[in-house]
């Protein structure tokens, strides 16, 4: 857990605080400065990300005078849902405006009983990793740690609606939509701070799971402040070929990672568990044979289990998804070396929902977010 409670700064659009990204220290500091009880944050919390009320009129438990005095410098303003697409496999893909204009997806994969939500943490990418369509986009900004709980929460809201208990439809969250997550270190950390926070999301911590590319200096703060579950996207047996796929590998070559991972594991209370390495095979590139055979000397000491990602083609992107059996043989290697291994099976392809497609067309992003925006001024004007 994070024990910051510095509450971020009011935009220049908004005026006003958005209660919707304060964790629960800073909530508490927040009533703690207005002059009242700490008892009123963990209220709020519970009308926000437990009732789904975003009107502070609505919160009726805080009393008429507190209720006016909030609504004076404060506001609950979750993002705005763009567009809405469901898959004929149940996945359901929301594009989200954020403040500025920006736009990021959100995916929730329902399966038997749970259901994982896909979560971005930035407007595009800046660490272009060769095989992913975020990447292609370039950097626009951070997101808020409102616009990424924000995501929960629409999420929640928009597929089954807040329901009284715990009954509600997001049982795990990934950040492995669009961004670097530990590039946006503090908003990430508060974000994920309320998702496994009993007065907000109550997910255990086995069920939030940060990916990361390989921002070490930031892994290891991680392992200050959070406790939950991380994969890393390796995709390469060896710094030559890492080099050419994730660049940041330059920079944090891969012994530096997978010592920064098992510190990871080691400051974990829990000492059972594991890193998941994220591997996406692509044609004739890492899926061969003898690169399976290196990945396994090379995660001999690592306590991990394998997710291997077959490739999933965008337009702008020279690669190819590999076969049923390259990616078996693949896996086989890897079983009969003792790993556990799993083959992530794609969902929502057709919505491009899959992991790499998310706002997979951007090669006119102007003309692709004027779509969008056009598409909402038709709705609205329908509505109208
Ligand atoms: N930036 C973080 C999290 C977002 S990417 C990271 O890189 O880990 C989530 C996962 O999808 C990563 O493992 C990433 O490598 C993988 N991915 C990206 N593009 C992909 C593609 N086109 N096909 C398959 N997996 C892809
Ligand atoms: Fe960024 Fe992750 Fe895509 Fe690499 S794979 S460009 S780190 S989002």
């Amino acid at each position: 857990m994070t024990d910051s409670t510095e509450i971020p700064p009011v935009g220049p659009q908004h005026a006003k605080i958005n209660l919707m990204g304060l964790s629960r220290l800073q909530m508490e500091q927040f009533f703690l400065d207005l002059g009242e009880k700490k008892f009123r944050a963990h209220q709020i919390l519970k009308w926000i990300h437990h009732a789904g009320i975003t009107q502070i009129e609505e919160m009726s438990n805080l009393g008429k005078a507190l209720r006016g005095k909030l609504m004076e410098v404060a506001e609950v303003r979750p993002p705005e849902i763009v567009s809405q697409q469901d898959s004929s496999d149940g996945t359901r893909k929301w594009a989200i405006r954020v403040e500025g204009g920006g736009l990021v997806e959100a995916v929730l994969i329902p399966a038997g009983n749970r259901a994982t939500l896909c979560v971005s943490s930035q407007v595009g990418c800046a660490l272009d990793c060769s095989f992913c369509s975020t990447g292609k986009q370039g950097f626009q900004r951070d997101l808020s740690a409102a616009e990424i709980i924000g995501q929960v929460w629409l999420a929640i809201e928009s597929y089954d609606g807040f329901k009284p208990g715990d009954r509600r439809i997001v049982t795990n969250v990934v950040m492995m939509g669009m961004g670097e997550p530990l590039l946006n270190f503090d908003n990430v950390v508060a974000a994920m701070d309320l998702m496994l926070e009993d007065l907000a999301y109550g997910l255990s911590k086995r069920r939030v799971t940060l990916s990361t590319s390989g921002v070490v200096p930031a892994l290891d703060r991680l392992a200050e402040v959070s406790e939950v579950s991380l994969a890393v996207s390796l995709h390469a047996p060896n710094d030559a070929l890492r080099n050419q796929l994730v660049p940041i590998n330059r920079k944090y070559p891969i012994a530096v990672l997978l010592e920064s991972c098992r510190n990871y594991m080691a400051a974990q209370s829990d000492k059972n568990r594991v890193v998941t390495i994220e591997y996406t095979l692509i044609e004739g590139v890492n899926d061969q044979r003898d690169q399976a055979l290196e990945l396994a000397e090379l995660l001999r000491d690592v306590p991990c289990k394998i997710n291997l990602i077959p490739f999933n083609t965008f337009a702008q992107s020279e690669y190819q998804r590999p076969s049923g059996n390259a990616v078996s043989r693949f896996w086989q290697v890897l079983i009969d070396a003792g790993y556990i291994v799993t083959i992530r099976t794609t969902r929502g392809d057709d919505i491009n929902a899959a992991c790499g497609q998310l706002v997979g067309e951007v090669v006119d992003r102007t003309s692709r977010s004027s779509r969008y925006r056009a598409a909402t001024d038709a709705q609205i004007i329908s509505v109208g």
